[in-house]
């Protein structure tokens, strides 16, 4: 047991660690010695569960949605995390690690962000407890994601524009990692999906965990059984997937399914598929599968999905698909926009496009008449307004 939990040097089967250069290692450690002390903490849960009902609305629907499931031929649930405040599961991480934060005393706040969704979670929640938030952001992804950056803005945070290498999500990482090393003692590092050194790939899971406690109890409620047949989830680092996952990584019966971007298609050049193109490596502080040249540079992702835009995968998900607990499949741009369209035809819900690459691979497993599947609706697709509309084919 305990297969999928990793052990006390953040090992995952072979993935994970923490390859973090020395002067990081004090921030670490402490992180590392007491995140589960404090999380585990009653008066912790308490007060995470409580910010987790009034101030993020859960426990989101679990919906079985009635069209969808005939087009599927089976029956399939939405859970709703697309109805979390600020549209999307990111803030149910942001919240426990600004909780996490205040309990190791600091006062200051620092996020990476590559398409806007984590700095603006990180800076919802900074305003929420009035600490001072500082976001890093690639000076290009800052013009391609306008409308984010006024958002952190409006919400107090300070956005500072990473303007070394290509100036996206790995320079702002860079950035992030630099300022925090010079301010080990009243800073925290919130990193937004379940990748990066030990412990954050667990501490991520752990906060996302809600959903698939809450999957659980609503099965239970909704059909007399805990267990669906199926959980299908897109993955760009794998929070909202861990997340979904979670209390039923010890249930073999229960088939896990990731869905990854595609982009052009796999063998175009222009993917972000990790797990079919990736080879073991060393990405932001945790050895993974990553997409690499035979010389080891990180090769560029692509995705038309911003939040699915990365060239890795977090060290739970590497280990799931080598060992065989999870599937992944993959969904071209034109297979998730057609996903994102059907759905809002279906059921009147308009996914991010993220979440319309899980959408997208349901038509690629075969399934029973009696089999129950729970696709993790990650977001909403307000933010992406812009992308459907030059899509245009709807
Ligand atoms: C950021 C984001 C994702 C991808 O991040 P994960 O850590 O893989 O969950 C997926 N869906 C939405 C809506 C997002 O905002």
């Amino acid at each position: 047991m305990r297969r999928f939990q990793p052990n006390e040097e953040g090992y995952y089967g072979l993935f994970g660690g923490a390859y973090i250069p020395e002067m990081l290692f004090p921030n670490i450690e402490e992180l590392r010695l007491r995140y589960q002390a404090i999380v585990g903490d009653a008066e912790f849960q308490r007060e995470f569960e409580t910010l987790l009902r009034h101030y993020v609305g859960r426990p989101t629907p679990l919906y079985q949605a009635t069209r969808l499931s005939e087009v599927h031929r089976a029956t399939i649930y939405l859970k709703r995390e697309d109805l979390c405040h600020t549209g999307a599961h990111k803030v149910n991480n942001t919240i426990g690690q600004i909780l996490l934060a205040r309990r190791l005393g600091k006062s200051k706040i620092i996020a990476e962000t590559g398409a806007g969704q984590h700095g603006v979670a990180t800076a919802t929640v900074c305003a929420l407890m009035g600490l001072e938030c500082t976001i890093y952001m690639g000076q290009l992804d800052m013009e391609r994601q306008r409308p984010n950056v006024e958002r952190m803005k409006i919400l107090g945070a300070t956005v500072v524009p990473a303007t070394s290498g290509n100036m996206t999500l790995k320079d702002a990482t860079n950035e992030a990692m630099r300022h925090w090393i010079n301010h080990p003692r009243d800073t925290h590092y919130i990193i937004g999906s379940v990748v990066g050194p030990h412990p954050y790939p667990d501490m991520v899971a752990r906060f996302q965990s809600v959903i698939s406690q809450e999957i659980r109890a609503q099965l239970t409620e909704q059909q007399g059984n805990p267990f669906p047949d199926y959980v299908v989830a897109c993955v760009g680092g794998g929070s909202n997937a861990a997340g979904a996952f979670y209390h039923f990584l010890d249930e073999p019966h229960v088939h896990l399914i990731g869905a990854e971007a595609a982009g052009h298609g796999v063998e175009s050049g222009e993917s972000a598929a990790t797990t079919a193109l990736g080879r073991p490596g060393v990405l932001h502080g945790s050895k993974t599968l990553l997409m690499q040249t035979p010389d080891g540079q990180v090769i560029e992702p692509y995705s038309i999905s911003a939040g699915l835009d990365y060239p890795g995968i977090g060290p739970l998900h590497a280990h799931l698909f080598e060992s065989g607990r999870g599937q992944f499949l993959n969904a071209t741009d034109e297979e998730a926009m057609k996903a994102g369209i059907e759905l809002a035809r279906l059921e009147g819900i308009i996914p991010a496009i993220e979440t319309a690459h899980a959408l997208a691979v349901l038509h690629q497993l075969e399934f029973s008449p009696d089999d129950v599947v729970v696709v993790n609706l990650s977001g909403r697709g307000d933010k992406d307004l812009e992308t459907y509309i030059r899509w245009g084919r709807y």
